[in-house]
């Protein structure tokens, strides 16, 4: 599929699209991890969305992913919804970027454009993001119209990967809305669990859960099978046009939900900053 001329270009103009596709040098960056917020916090860990693109070789790249914003940055916790094209010889980081948090006026949920207010291109903790150089080109598409099963979306994709290819890791990423139906979406409160975290169950007591309406606009990371780099194998997360925005779970409408998406294989992965000691609690 040209994406150039199709949903993809058409939803990134609507919602501040800062480049015309998701192709070129495509490549996968896991950086950090959830390691670094559970079961406690290490607020220390901050990274640079201008860093990355340099450490994969991919200097001015355009990405697009699930993260942590910067919490030293905003003052509480929330999530980020990266849209960037990083800094180049020749020109300067253009940040289209959204953050999701609670709204402390109603514990709604709160979701803003990247304004200046915000560092340039900083986050913290963890992040997975598909880079590329933003050209158009072909691309993947996977329409998608009702839920019979329990897995989502995501989790579909990188099941029919993971049957296709075995043990070979194939990681994609890209974008794809939610046409119809709604959402079950979580954004992380503004504050860090003062207790530690040790289970699921003590993750989502902690996490704040909404059930959000399309249309959502997802840009998710995918990679089939983890080759033992401690990766997160699946991670979305999405905004929208009318205010709501986080990560994504699940649809919570199976027999109207409508999926439309466009994703690229990606060529390399690269992990950053892995964490020296690790668990699998609080990868949903
Ligand atoms: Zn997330």
């Amino acid at each position: 599929y040209d994406c150039n001329t199709h949903l993809f270009h058409k939803l990134y103009l609507l919602t501040g699209s800062i480049l015309p596709g998701i192709c070129g040098k495509p490549r996968i960056a896991d950086v950090g991890g959830v390691p670094y917020l559970i079961p406690t916090v290490q607020k220390e860990k901050v990274y640079d969305l201008n860093k990355v693109a340099k450490d994969i070789e991919l200097p001015g790249a355009f990405i697009l992913g699930a993260g942590a914003a910067s919490s030293k940055i905003l003052g509480v916790n929330a999530e980020l919804i990266p849209i960037v094209q990083t800094k180049s010889e020749k020109k300067p980081a253009v940040n289209g970027s959204y953050i999701a948090q609670i709204n402390p006026a109603d514990k709604g949920c709160l979701l803003e454009k990247y304004s200046s207010k915000y560092t340039d291109c900083e986050f913290g903790l963890l992040a997975n993001l598909y880079a590329s150089e933003g050209q158009p080109g072909k691309v993947i598409e996977v329409k998608a119209n009702g839920r019979t099963g329990e897995l989502n979306f995501v989790s579909c994709l990188r099941q029919i990967l993971e049957k296709r290819y075995g043990e070979k890791p194939v990681g994609m990423g890209g974008t794809f809305i939610i046409q119809k139906g709604k959402a079950k979406i979580h954004i992380m409160p503004p504050e860090f669990s003062a207790c530690p975290l040790n289970t699921d169950e003590d993750v989502n007591n902690w996490l704040k859960f909404f059930e959000m309406k399309a249309p959502l606009i997802c840009q998710p990371i995918i990679v089939s099978r983890d080759p033992g780099f401690d990766l997160r194998v699946e991670h979305t997360h999405c905004f929208s046009p009318h205010g709501e925005g986080g990560h994504y779970h699940q649809d919570t409408s199976p027999d109207s939900v409508q999926y439309l998406g466009y994703l690229l294989p990606a060529e390399l992965l690269f992990r950053i900053d892995r964490p020296p000691e690790t668990h699998l609690v609080g990868r949903d």
